[in-house]
């Protein structure tokens, strides 16, 4: 596996020139890497050419007539799947589970694994294009203020990211991944392992002492604020990095708050293992589609668009920088909602929101809650979670920040979840407390409300 600076150069200047050609030209740059990509898939993978079997030339195909797919299809017939024939499942899989391979390419392509909160989790395949695409197309992105945060962030110290340390995630595995094809681009980056207690995490921070910008998900965020507002957590960020969760406003208030040194506020990206690049955020704090190598569309529960300002039921991905394993109008199980209006900061490419992902909402019978609406704060707890075990039975878990009698909190934060599901309508629910830490997804991430999982989750 090769990182060429070159092909990285390429991408930028590309993604520059795109962008300079407004919506047009972006249009018909998307559409001339959306029919190559068929047409590679329909010569290379075996299931592609069934999948496709009925369409026209690949050089008039057009996006709508091609078959939506989900990862339980495509994982079943991985061996069919890609483009390259000499990597099996099996291979993939004795790779992943050898944690001292984190990082390391196999042949010419690097693999990671998504966590699987939403089912079964996914065998990512990323060839060297889509590195070079991710670097290329990030800069070819960049405003004025990204360099000057760049820049400040290589001066004023490390780069640490926080994520599951205990499998092959793309969180610490593409510094990694980096590391071992371009040191120099991988200098100044630190890895904390998301899987241990608060009271180590912090210490850890504060032993690098100099840390400019930290990369995490939005709930180990809470508790980096947290821990930061009481005097506990020491370093001070020019720059905080988040993804794979929602941000709520609420959070982003609190988190400006407690770290008055971030100059350059909270960079919310929206990404996936299948996809690591896949939007970017301009100063106006919007979401903006790299369009020309990336499709987001938003789907109703057909399957068919959504109109702009409508949240759509899922959304489809197609991803046109990896030709290896093709994930064509991919149905991803999020929802998004395009923005109406052209985006101050003048960018030509469709900006949108994401709403909650799908499986951290929380079903009792007919009624569906947001895990927003539960209020999971207590001034002696360092962490609460809230799990659903049974359709009808929820407990509470707590990681207490003291000496504070648990029974005490124990019982504000029931009679608290309690409201919450009287005044929503919900009657005859149980919440218990329980003597079990809360606990983390496989991929290092802390959900404050652990819903039921439905193993069918989206077929
Ligand atoms: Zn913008």
């Amino acid at each position: 596996m090769r990182f060429s600076l070159l092909r990285t150069l390429g991408y930028f200047a590309g993604g520059l020139w795109t962008a300079w050609g407004g919506r047009k030209r972006i249009e018909a740059r998307q559409l001339r890497n959306l029919r190559r990509l068929v047409e590679k898939a329909r010569r290379d993978s075996p299931l592609f050419r069934r999948l496709y079997a009925d369409l026209g030339p690949s050089s008039e195909v057009e996006l709508r007539e091609l078959p939506v797919t989900r990862k339980p299809d495509l994982m079943a017939e991985f061996d069919d799947w890609l483009t390259i024939r000499s990597l099996t499942l099996d291979r993939a899989r004795d790779h992943l589970r050898d944690i001292r391979k984190l990082g390391v390419p196999i042949d010419d392509v690097a693999i990671f694994r998504t966590s699987g909160t939403s089912g079964e989790p996914a065998v990512v395949v990323l060839p060297s294009s889509f590195l070079e695409y991710s670097y290329g197309i990030t800069l070819a992105r960049f405003e004025q203020y990204h360099w000057k945060l760049v820049r400040d962030m290589r001066k004023l110290g490390m780069r640490v990211t926080i994520t599951g340390g205990n499998g092959h995630f793309a969180g610490a595995g593409f510094n990694k991944l980096v590391r071992h094809l371009r040191p120099r681009l991988a200098r100044g980056l630190a890895f904390i392992e998301a899987e241990q207690s608060i009271g180590q995490l912090v210490e850890q921070l504060n032993a690098i002492g100099r840390v400019s910008c930290i990369v995490t998900y939005p709930s180990m965020l809470t508790i980096l604020a947290k821990e930061k507002a009481a005097g506990r957590l020491q370093v001070e960020p020019v720059v905080i990095s988040t993804g794979g969760e929602t941000l709520t406003e609420d959070l982003r208030t609190r988190v400006l708050q407690a770290f008055p040194s971030l100059k350059y506020g909270i960079l919310d990206t929206y990404a996936c293992t299948e996809c690591l690049v896949l939007s970017f955020e301009c100063s106006s704090g919007r979401k903006h589609v790299n369009e020309d190598w990336v499709i987001l569309e938003a789907v109703d529960e057909a399957m068919r668009p959504v109109p702009a300002g409508t949240l759509s039921a899922t959304a489809l991905l197609t991803v046109l920088a990896n030709d290896v394993q093709p994930f064509i109008r991919y149905d991803l199980g999020d929802c998004v909602r395009f923005h109406t209006d052209p985006c101050p900061c003048g960018s030509p490419f469709r900006s949108f929101q994401v709403e909650g992902r799908e499986a951290t909402l929380v079903r009792v019978g007919e009624v569906t809650l947001s895990p927003l609406v539960f209020d999971l704060e207590h001034e002696h707890a360092r962490r609460i979670q809230l799990v659903q075990t049974s359709e009808r039975d929820f407990e509470v878990r707590i990681e207490l920040a003291d000496e504070a009698a648990p029974g005490v909190v124990f019982e504000e934060l029931i009679r608290s979840v309690k409201r919450v599901f009287r005044d929503n309508g919900v009657k005859d629910v149980a919440v218990t407390a329980s003597q079990a830490p809360p606990e983390l997804t496989a991929s290092g991430k802390f959900h404050e409300v652990l819903p039921l999982r439905r193993s069918d989750s989206r077929s």
